[in-house]
């Protein structure tokens, strides 16, 4: 059959899926076939939402609300998240700048589309949270990488990133703690970097806070929210996907600045008109609930990273920092010999342990394992012994 000779958007042709989702299909593929795969690749924690949210979202399917919603949110709903993070960061949020989305990548996906286009720069981190990129691709403009570095404990220096600024730079994009290595930007380093922007004021910061709750050893997590002189031209993205235990819920929320709402609120009216009423319930019931399971969450996850974190380093030729928040590990394999392409790859296949290979997040990950350890302590323990007698 001959291709017929459709004229398709370049920049979208040009994008790439975001490798985490092939890699749980194959897993789930290989596990259909009998096959015990302990999946370490997909990044979402295994644990159920606390009861008192399920409840809410079953009276909300009864009780309703059953129609479309306000574009931007219920304002119950929007005025909570404000209250939460007035109470979390000491400062005040308006409930105008809040903004609910269908998950947190959309607040990504917006930011990009208003603040991109062919002429303008986007900096993003490197390795990085895939969609980053493809995200900036899709608008049409020009992905600039800044590096994350290992000796820097998966952090940046801010000079190097605000050397990176040019006239075309319309947005910088920041994430911590960080996807895929679970670093921690000190709050030095971003005193600095939002001390340096006061000389760019024609440059916005997304600043993608959706682990900023899952952070161990009282970890100096600082939210861009804290920098009143940058409120104007700061979105924050966050959501209920990682705290709450509800990625398939697709809930996520965007504090924008006052003068981008309206522009968001079209993007919305164009794109899915609101996001379904029983999920925004149910993130109203998370929101204003007891935080005491989410604090278990935390517990465990902090195990858990002590237990993988030691376990790799144990392994030989295998070191591996120690992440201060999110779910992941990130072991520098490079002492292996094996490219990080085809370690993920072999590990799946022949050893049934699913993890992402470094390259994914970027250049700067080649080398590098993504491991996410939302999984329990023996599954852990397996995994462990699975990837050493894998590299006998
Ligand atoms: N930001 C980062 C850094 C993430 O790791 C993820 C999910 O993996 C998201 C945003 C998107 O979250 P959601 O599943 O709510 O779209």
């Amino acid at each position: 059959m001959n291709t017929p000779p459709l004229r398709l958007n370049k920049n979208i042709t040009r994008i790439k899926e975001e490798g985490a989702f092939a890699v749980s299909d194959r897993a789930m593929h290989l596990a259909s076939q009998g096959h015990n795969v302990i999946n370490l690749g997909i990044g979402q924690p295994d644990f159920l939402p606390p009861k008192h949210i399920l409840a809410a979202a079953e009276k909300a399917a009864i009780d309703g609300p059953h129609g479309y919603t306000s574009p931007t949110g219920l304002p119950v709903l929007k005025q909570a998240v404000a209250s939460n993070l007035t109470d979390r960061y000491k400062t005040t949020v308006h409930p105008d700048q809040i903004i609910i989305v269908p998950g947190g990548k959309v607040t990504i996906f917006f930011a990009t589309m208003l603040m991109g286009g062919r002429d303008s720069e986007i900096l993003y981190p490197d390795p990085g949270f895939p969609p980053y990129l493809e995200a900036i691709i899709s608008c049409g403009a020009k992905p600039v990488a800044y590096g994350i570095k290992e000796e820097l404990d998966f952090s940046f220096k801010a000079q190097d990133v605000l050397s990176l600024i040019t006239d075309k730079t319309s947005l910088i994009i920041l994430n911590s703690p960080g996807n895929p290595t679970g670093g921690v930007v000190p709050r030095a380093e971003i005193k600095k970097l939002a001390d340096g922007l006061e000389k760019f004021p024609h440059v916005t910061i997304l600043s993608d806070e959706i682990y900023g709750q899952l952070i161990f050893d009282q970890s100096d997590f600082t939210s861009l929210l804290e920098f009143e002189h940058l409120r104007d031209r700061t979105i924050i993205l966050d959501g209920w996907s990682k705290t709450f235990a509800m990625t398939g819920w697709r809930l996520g929320y965007g504090v924008w600045p006052i003068q981008l709402v309206e522009h968001v609120r079209k993007l919305i009216t164009v794109d899915h008109s609101c996001v379904n009423g029983v999920a925004q319930m149910a993130g109203l019931a998370a929101i204003n609930g007891p935080m005491n399971e989410i604090d278990e969450f935390v517990k465990s996850f902090h195990q858990r990273r002590d237990l993988i974190v030691n376990g790799l380093n144990a392994i030989p030729n295998i070191t591996c920092k120690m992440p201060k928040g999110a779910f992941y590990a990130f072991p520098n394999t490079q002492k292996t010999g094996i490219p990080s392409k085809e370690f993920a790859h072999r590990l799946l296949e022949e050893a049934h342990v699913a993890t992402i290979s470094g390259d994914a997040f970027g250049n700067n990950g080649k080398g590098y394992l993504r491991i996410s350890y939302a999984a329990s302590q023996q599954e852990l323990t397996k995994a462990l012994s699975r990837i050493e007698k894998f590299l006998i």
